[in-house]
C-alpha cells in the first residue's frame, strides 16, 4: 500500500485548503452559535466548482477521483467541519449516488443543477423505527400506480433533509422481500405530499439541517426510480461504502485542526514560568494526537483509493465493505480522542462553548453515530473477516 498523493492531488488539496479558510471559516462561529444555516454555501460552493467533484465535466463537475473529493473533504473539514457536513451530504451521499447509479436521462435531468448548487440534496435511509436495522426494519412504501409509485412512510435524521430539493429516497416496494424488497426513488420535494415534519436541534453540526420528513402519498414517476424494482440494497450499500470511505475525511480534517490549535496554544499558553508544551504530559497528548491522526488518515486514504477502483454496483460486501467500515470507526475513534485531548490541552477555555476546540469536541460526537454507529460497523467488519476466511457461524 502506498499512498504519496500525485501533484495534481496535492494542489487539489491546497486549493480547496485556501478557498475553505477563506470563504468557510468565516462562517462557523454563527453556524454554530446560533445553529444558523447558510442559505447561500451550496449555491456558492456550486458556482465556485466544488459541488459535483466526481462528476464529468459536461454535466458541470470537475472530473475528479473520489480521492481528490475526499481530499477536499478533508480541506473542508479543517477549517469548518459543520460546512462539510452540509456539502458532504449534498455532493456524496446524493450526487455521487445518482451519478453512480442513475440512467443517462436521471443523470441528465439531476446531476447538472446539483453539480451548480441550484438544487441541493440529501440522502433518505434511516426512519424513526430502522436506524441500525435500517433495510430489516424499513416502513416507508412504494406502491406502484401506473407509470407513478405512490410514497408512504416517513425519514428521519435526514442531513440537509429540510433544505432538499431533492432527497435520494428508499423504501420497499416488496414488503414481503424484506432487504430485497427495496428501490431507490429520486424524490423532488415540491411534489404534494412532502413535507418535513421537524428540523432537529442538536449538541454538534449546528447550522446542517436534520430533519424527520414524511410521505403522505407522494406520486414519483417510475422514471424516478433508481436502479431496478426491488434492487436498492445494492444501491444502498455500495453508497454506504463511499459514504463511510468519504466520511472520515472531514473528521481527520478537523482533527488535524485541533492538534495545531493545540500546539499554538501549548507553545503560548504559561504555567508555572514556562510554555505548557514544555511539559512531559502536555507533549504525550500532542503526540499522541498526531499519530492517531497519522494512522486514520492512512486508513482513510486506503479506503478511498479502493472506492476509486470499484466498478458501478459493486461494494456492500467483502474487502471493500471491510475496509471503509474499519476508515470510519477508526476514524470515529481517533476524532473523539483528538478532540478530548485538545480540549484538556486548552485547560478551562476548552470548556466554553465558542473556543474552536469545543466546537469541534461537541461535532465529534455523531462520528460513532451516523452512517452506521461503531457496533454495527464491528459487526460488518467481523462478518467479512470470518466470510473471507470461509468460516459460518450458523
Ligand atoms: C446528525 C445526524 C445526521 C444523520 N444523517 C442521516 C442522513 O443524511 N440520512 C440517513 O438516512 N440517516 C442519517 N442519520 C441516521 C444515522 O445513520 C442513524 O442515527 C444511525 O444509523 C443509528 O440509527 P439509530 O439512531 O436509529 O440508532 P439505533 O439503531 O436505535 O441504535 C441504538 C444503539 O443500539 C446499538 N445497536 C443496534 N443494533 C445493534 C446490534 N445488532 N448489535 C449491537 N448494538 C446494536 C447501536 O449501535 C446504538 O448504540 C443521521 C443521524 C444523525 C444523528
Amino acid at each position: 500500500m502506498q499512498f504519496e498523493l500525485t501533484e495534481a492531488q496535492r494542489a487539489v488539496h491546497d486549493t480547496a485548503f485556501r478557498y475553505a479558510e477563506a470563504e468557510l471559516h468565516p462562517l462557523l462561529a454563527r453556524m454554530d452559535d446560533e445553529d444558523w444555516f447558510p442559505e447561500h454555501l451550496i449555491a456558492k460552493l456550486g458556482a465556485d466548482g466544488y459541488c459535483g467533484l466526481t462528476a464529468p465535466e459536461d454535466l458541470g463537475g470537475a472530473g475528479m477521483d473520489l480521492m481528490s473529493a475526499g481530499l477536499v473533504a478533508e480541506a473542508f473539514g479543517y477549517w469548518n467541519t459543520n460546512a462539510a457536513f452540509i456539502w458532504g451530504p449534498h455532493e456524496n451521499l446524493c450526487l455521487n449516488n445518482i451519478l453512480r447509479n442513475g440512467t443517462e436521462d436521471q443523470i441528465a435531468r439531476f446531476v447538472p443543477d446539483l453539480c451548480a448548487g441550484r438544487r441541493i440534496g440529501a440522502l433518505g435511509l434511516t426512519e424513526p423505527g430502522a436506524g441500525s436495522d435500517a433495510l430489516g426494519s424499513m416502513a416507508l412504501k412504494a406502491v406502484r400506480d401506473g407509470d407513478d409509485y405512490l410514497l408512504t412512510g416517513r425519514k428521519m435524521f435526514i442531513s440537509n433533509g429540510p433544505v432538499a430539493d431533492v432527497v435520494l429516497t428508499y423504501a420497499k416496494t416488496a414488503p414481503d422481500l424484506g432487504a430485497k424488497g427495496i428501490s431507490a426513488f429520486i424524490v423532488e420535494t415540491d411534489t404534494p405530499g412532502f413535507s418535513v415534519a421537524q428540523s432537529l436541534t442538536k449538541m454538534g453540526w449546528r447550522g446542517c439541517p436534520t430533519g424527520e420528513l414524511v410521505f403522505e402519498g407522494v406520486r414519483v414517476p417510475a422514471r424516478n426510480r433508481l436502479g431496478a424494482e426491488n434492487a436498492g440494497v445494492a444501491v444502498v450499500m455500495s453508497g454506504l461504502d463511499i459514504e463511510r470511505a468519504f466520511l472520515a475525511l472531514p473528521y481527520i480534517g478537523a482533527a488535524q485542526r485541533c492538534l495545531d490549535l493545540s500546539l499554538d496554544h501549548a507553545a503560548t499558553r504559561r504555567q508555572f514560568g514556562k510554555p505548557i508544551g514544555s511539559f512531559q504530559m502536555i507533549q504525550s497528548m500532542l503526540a499522541e494526537m498526531a499519530t492517531l491522526i497519522d494512522a486514520a488518515r492512512l486508513t482513510a486514504y486506503h479506503a478511498l483509493s479502493a472506492c476509486d477502483a470499484m466498478a458501478r454496483g459493486e461494494g456492500g460486501r467483502g474487502a471493500i465493505h471491510r475496509i471503509c467500515a474499519g476508515s470510519v470507526l477508526f476514524g470515529a475513534e481517533m476524532i473523539a480522542k483528538v478532540t478530548d485531548m485538545a480540549v484538556q490541552i486548552h485547560g478551562g477555555a476548552g470548556f466554553v462553548w465558542e473556543t474552536e476546540v469545543n466546537r469541534h469536541y461537541r461535532n465529534a460526537r455523531i462520528a460513532s453515530l451516523g452512517g452506521g454507529t461503531t457496533e454495527v460497523r464491528k459487526l460488518i467488519i467481523a462478518e467479512e473477516l470470518f466470510r473471507a476466511r470461509g468460516l459460518s457461524l450458523g
